[in-house]
């Protein structure tokens, strides 16, 4: 008897053994099989084509015969399969669900119907065709390839025509399969400098030399291309990624949401034509499978995508590029809990690639892989053309609220500096990380504030068009209208406190009325292409000043931007996340980095209540080697990663009490194998959300520095306790911990 492992798409089962009845052929690794799995029957992929099975004779009557076998050839390549099983093993979550983030959607493809001339049909010089059929073989004599009926439609040419002349056999119809292209259909258009000619800066050849000559070994490294905003790491980018595809080998580039900065997708589309598949969120199911069927037959050698593309079915791998490798868009926040920028090292470590994380502000994880020599930094530290960095000043707003009152939200010297930009018709950048109008509704009788009945937080007002009066929970979507009067203590003196992107933008339109003013935050880019509308028209200098959250500081190029305004640089460090340093610098560094990149000198403002944070302090001069020994010193002290691994379990219950007693059980375990394991069990304790979406959450950490140790000893307690698998979220590596 044969008998296949087949890895089915059902959350935490384990692969399933199948056997392969003697009518069927043997499926390869990696291919699709239909399987009944309980009554129902379902598609799963062929991840051991060789299975053992260790039973005794009457109990191998037991295993049940896969149904179909939808692929002769690997559906999935080898290295993929093993990619997504590694996803399994590290991140303790099934095989199936890890295979899942590697399967495209199955949508059908569409097809579209083509009229061509027959040979007769090319021949025939009868009069007896008139009129309208006379007219359609003329046509479609000028047209070899065919053309698509409704195209003939729109020329007059009626269905109708062409079924008669098919009848005669004078024409045949075709179907063929269209594949959308997501730069045809505008998802991605913003343009770049075509980079033909150009000569690379000595510190962009230095770069290139190094990271050619090792992708020209063909053996795994990765390099830290450490370069700062401006300092031309796209170029780079291209140049290796040509001299990689020269050696007959494919390219994969990660970046973060391609909507928010198509300019890495469109430089390579710009430089490798249509032999580049973009991949991200924004495309629909069809648009994806079409280009992943090009990348699985080999008629891609470049993917560029959001961080799903580390399965992209590419062969022949020479090369993965993280661009902007510190965001936290690489890390999955569901099953499969990966995070694509280590799942694209171990991907280069299996297929022998060249991998490189690029970033101004590398992650506090990448930098220690540098220090310690396991990364190999490559540093630019000048901007091209020797452009000088923005220079950054900070406004302790603790003084302008003692001298003008806790209202204000733009300081005296930020007004100032907008005003400048205004006169001078330049462009000016405002980040606030803080949608909405109001942050919170607060009763000046009970001291309350209207919070989600679903999550614990406050609701934020917002003002515009539907949104007009109501209060939101930005995490579950809950909504009412602001009520008049307290619900709880029924008193009639309700007030709005704290601001955010909404209350900013009005404040700049009130005080300078004549100034174009646009705002970019989740608020504004809900409907499909439209961020990529506010940014072209700020390209095109349509917009003087553009307000928005971190979103507009993400990778941006845009020459006309003199200024760069920092709202309230504090918004992250109040919270309990170990990261919120590393994230307060990253930001004020990538939104400085987006000043002055044009011929004129750019300027950073940034406004906070903690000038003195060394977060801040670093972040002004851009000095990321100072940040990250201060931040390392930190992690060390508190036992954080990278220094030590971690392990966030969050435990879920329909009530507080519930969640906790089940987190305490689980504990229990842990903590019976943590000296064996050698690792600390932190909790439980109520998550920082303690509340979300309307259910009751309760923490556990694991720290140490065994991180098998680690994964094993949750997997042996959610086994002991099996009740609880549905209700545990494991996090390994967690990148948010709230
Ligand atoms: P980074 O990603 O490092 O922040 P970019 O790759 O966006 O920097 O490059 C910054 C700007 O400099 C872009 O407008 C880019 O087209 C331009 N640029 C890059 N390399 C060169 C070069 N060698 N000569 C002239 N301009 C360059
Ligand atoms: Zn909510």
């Amino acid at each position: 008897m044969r008998f296949v492992s087949v890895a089915v798409p059902v959350p935490f089962l384990d692969v399933l053994t199948y056997h392969v009845p003697d009518s069927l052929p043997l499926p390869p690794r990696g291919s699709r099989v239909v399987v009944p799995l309980g009554k129902r029957i379902i598609t799963g992929i062929v991840v051991d084509p060789n299975a053992v099975v260790n039973v005794d004779e009457t109990a191998l009557d037991t295993i049940k015969p896969i149904a179909e076998v939808l692929d002769d050839e690997p559906f999935l390549p080898g290295p993929v399969v093993d990619l997504a099983l590694w996803v399994a093993e590290y991140y303790a979550c099934g095989a199936g669900d890890a295979l899942a983030a590697a399967v495209p959607s199955t949508q059908a493809h569409k097809t579209i119907r083509l009229a061509t001339l027959t040979a007769q049909g090319h021949d025939w010089q009868g009069p007896a065709l008139r009129g309208r059929q006379k007219e359609a073989v003329e046509i479609l004599r000028g047209a070899p390839d065919g053309l698509r009926v409704p195209e003939l439609n729109a020329r007059g040419i009626s269905t109708d025509v062409l079924q008669r002349l098919a009848e005669r056999g004078l024409l045949a119809f075709r179907h063929e399969r269209i594949e959308r292209d997501p730069f045809a259909t505008g998802a991605v258009t913003t343009p770049v400098n075509s980079s033909i000619g150009r000569t690379l800066t000595g510190e962009q050849a230095r770069a290139l030399a190094s990271l050619g000559a090792a992708a020209a070994t063909g053996r795994f490294a990765v390099f830290l291309l450490q370069g700062v905003t401006g300092s031309g790491k796209t170029e780079v980018y291209l140049r290796l990624s040509a001299l990689v595809q020269q050696q007959g080998k494919s390219v994969l580039v990660l970046v973060p949401e391609i909507a928010l900065t198509p300019a890495v997708a469109s430089a390579f589309r710009e430089a490798f034509g249509d032999r580049v598949a973009v991949q991200h969120s924004g495309l629909s199911d069809g648009e994806r499978s079409d280009q992943w069927y090009r990348i699985r037959r080999g008629e891609i050698s470049v993917v560029v995508g959001t961080r799903s593309a580390v399965f992209a079915p590419l062969t022949h791998l020479g090369l993965i590029i993280v661009d902007e490798e510190h965001d936290t868009s690489f890390k999955q926040e569901e099953t499969p809990r990966y995070h694509g920028r280590d799942v694209a090292v171990v991907r280069g470590k299996h297929e022998q690639a060249l991998v490189v994380l690029g970033s101004a502000t590398p992650s506090l994880e990448s930098s220690q892989n540098a220090a310690t020599g396991k990364y190999t930094r490559i540093v630019m530290e000048k901007r091209v053309q020797d452009r000088p960095l923005a220079s950054v000043s900070v406004v302790d707003m603790r003084l302008e609220y003692a001298e003008y009152g806790p209202d204000v939200i733009l300081s005296g010297r930020l007004k100032n500096a907008i005003t400048h930009r205004l006169d001078a018709g330049q462009q000016s950048l405002i980040l606030l990380n803080r949608r909405g109008l109001a942050t919170a509704v607060f009763c000046r009788q009970c001291g309350g504030t209207i919070e989600c009945p679903n999550c614990s937080v406050s609701l934020i007002v917002h003002s515009e068009g539907r949104e007009r009066h109501r209060a939101r929970c930005h995490y579950c979507n809950y909504g009412v209208l602001v009520p008049k009067a307290c619900p709880a203590c029924k008193g009639p003196y309700l007030e709005r406190r704290g601001f955010g992107t909404e209350k900013v933008a009005a404040e700049i339109v009130a005080i300078w009325p004549a100034a174009r003013v646009a705002r970019l935050d989740r608020d504004t880019v809900r409907r499909k292409g439209a961020a990529a509308d506010i940014l072209r028209s700020m390209a095109a200098g349509a917009i003087d000043v553009l307000v928005g959250t971190q979103m507009i500081a993400k990778g941006h190029d845009f020459p006309c931007v003199t200024l760069v305004g920092v709202i309230s640089a504090d918004v992250g460090l109040g919270l309990a996340d170990f990261r919120a340093a590393e994230r307060t610098f990253q930001l004020l560094t990538q939104v400085a980095g987006r000043a002055g990149r044009g011929t004129e000198l750019g300027e950073a403002i940034v406004q906070t209540l903690y000038p003195n944070h060394y977060s801040i302090r670093h972040a002004c001069r851009q000095d990321h080697a100072a940040f990250f020994a201060d931040e390392l010193g930190f992690r060390r002290a508190m036992r954080y990663p990278p220094l030590t691994a971690l392990v966030n379990l969050v435990v879920k219950g329909s009530d507080a009490r519930a969640a906790m007693t089940d987190a305490t059980t689980l504990a229990h375990h842990l903590r019976d194998s943590a000296d064996a394991g050698r690792f600390k069990v932190l909790g439980p304790a109520p998550a920082p959300m303690a509340k979300l979406r309307g259910e009751y959450r309760a923490q556990i950490f694991l720290k140490g520095g065994n991180r098998a140790g680690m994964r094993e000893a949750v997997l042996a307690a959610l086994a002991a306790e099996p009740d609880l698998r549905r209700r545990v979220s494991i996090d390994i590596d967690p990148v948010s911990i709230l």
